[in-house]
């Protein structure tokens, strides 16, 4: 018998409840022990706590280390950040590690697809650095920049500033090369646009190519993204290990997220030094909110990323395998699984965990 293992436990909003419940009863199907400490974010608590993210929710995840989350819906307009952002930022999550993997029975015009993409969690265009047109701060951003860079800006513009640091590209990039070698993968490609953007992408290419020479074990190559997303849609076979700034590993991994059925499929984690954050990809999808509707096996793999994360390897295995099992069956499917002409067999959210569990149940 393992340890019980302390993890915190945010439902999240919107469909959240829903595909993390399904989530908790398919991971504690695998026998492994878990003391969960449930903890509430997003635009519910705001009344009673004065803001979406309240403190004893960082402090639950500081303490337990591990903690797994719905999505939480960020309103627009409504004077607070994204509490998924203030999360990777306040713990500094430096790493999103999406993997995006073929299943036997999935509708896709593509097969045999095991790509991982690890995408910078913390700079470039999502560092938050914006200057509103019109705005006297901005006028004096444009006229600095302007002067400095011998080129005009136009008056009427807005501003978002693109920071890429040597600290920030060493960080990601080395943990794209160290889970290429722990996993046995063969080969890592790294994304920029630096024949345009030199000191930013530039950057970030540079320390790529410097740290593929301690992975001598390890193919290395660079695309440029453009090209990439072409590569992606004629050959993603040809791929492994994605590295990418921020804002380009954010539209791969939905890309990728494309190419192997859909959203509904894609896990995610978010990596720290102090911290670990595992949550789906997808977002709250708030108008199937309490409809057991949606696919719940997104946040279920990423239980399974999360069971690797504690040390607890075969429970993974198995709840992958279990989860592989009610794909290729196809009868026990919500709807984004199903054929066009099928839909009005797909089952609801808490009916995946019930398959799932009935393969577990078999699974040694
Ligand atoms: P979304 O991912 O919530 O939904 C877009 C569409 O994708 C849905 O209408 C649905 O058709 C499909 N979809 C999403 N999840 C699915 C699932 N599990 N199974 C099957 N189909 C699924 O994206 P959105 O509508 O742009 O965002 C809604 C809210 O979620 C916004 O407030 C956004 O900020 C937030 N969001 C949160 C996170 C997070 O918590 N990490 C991530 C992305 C978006």
């Amino acid at each position: 018998m393992t340890n019980t293992h302390n993890i915190t436990l945010i439902p999240g909003d919107g469909i959240g409840p829903e595909v993390s419940n399904a989530t908790k009863r398919v991971l504690e199907a695998t026998g492994v022990r878990f003391n969960w400490d449930i903890m509430y974010a997003g635009i519910d608590v705001m009344e009673e706590y004065g803001t979406p993210l309240p403190e004893h929710v960082l402090e639950s995840i500081r303490k337990n280390k591990v903690a797994i989350k719905g999505p939480v819906t960020t309103p627009i307009g409504c004077g607070f950040r994204s509490v998924n952002v203030a999360l990777r930022k306040q713990l500094e999550l430096y790493a999103c590690v999406r993997p995006c993997k073929s299943y036997k029975g999935i509708i896709s015009p593509y097969q045999d697809i095991d790509i991982v993409i690890v995408r910078e969690n913390t700079e470039d265009l999502y560092a938050g650095i914006e200057f509103e047109k019109g705005k006297p701060q901005t006028e004096e951003i444009i006229k600095y920049l302007s002067e400095k860079s011998g080129t005009k800006i136009r008056e009427d513009s807005g501003i978002s500033i693109k920071p890429i640091s040597e600290t920030g590209s060493r960080r990601i990039i080395k943990y794209a090369f160290e889970l290429a070698k722990k996993e046995g993968r063969k080969k890592v490609t790294a994304i920029h646009k630096a024949n345009i953007l030199k000191f930013s992408d530039g950057l970030f290419l540079s320390i790529a190519r410097e740290l593929a020479g301690e992975y001598p074990d390890i193919e290395f190559e660079d695309r440029i993204i453009d090209n990439m997303t072409m590569q992606l849609v004629k050959k993603p076979q040809q791929f492994d290990v994605i590295v990418c700034p921020n804002l380009y590993g954010d539209i791969l991994s939905d890309l990728c997220a494309g190419l192997v059925g859909g959203l509904g499929l894609a896990p995610g984690a978010n990596i720290g030094e102090e911290a670990a954050l595992f949550e789906p990809t997808h977002g709250s999808a708030p108008k199937y909110k309490g409809m057991n509707k949606l696919n719940p096996m997104a946040m279920m793999l990423s239980g399974v990323m999360m069971l690797k994360h504690i040390g607890e390897p075969e429970a993974a295995v198995r709840l992958e395998k279990a989860i592989a099992e009610v794909i290729a069956e196809g009868k026990n499917l919500t709807y984004d699984l199903k054929a066009d002409s099928e839909r009005d067999t797909a089952v609801g959210t808490s009916q995946v965990a019930d398959a799932v569990i009935e393969k577990l149940e078999n699974i040694k």
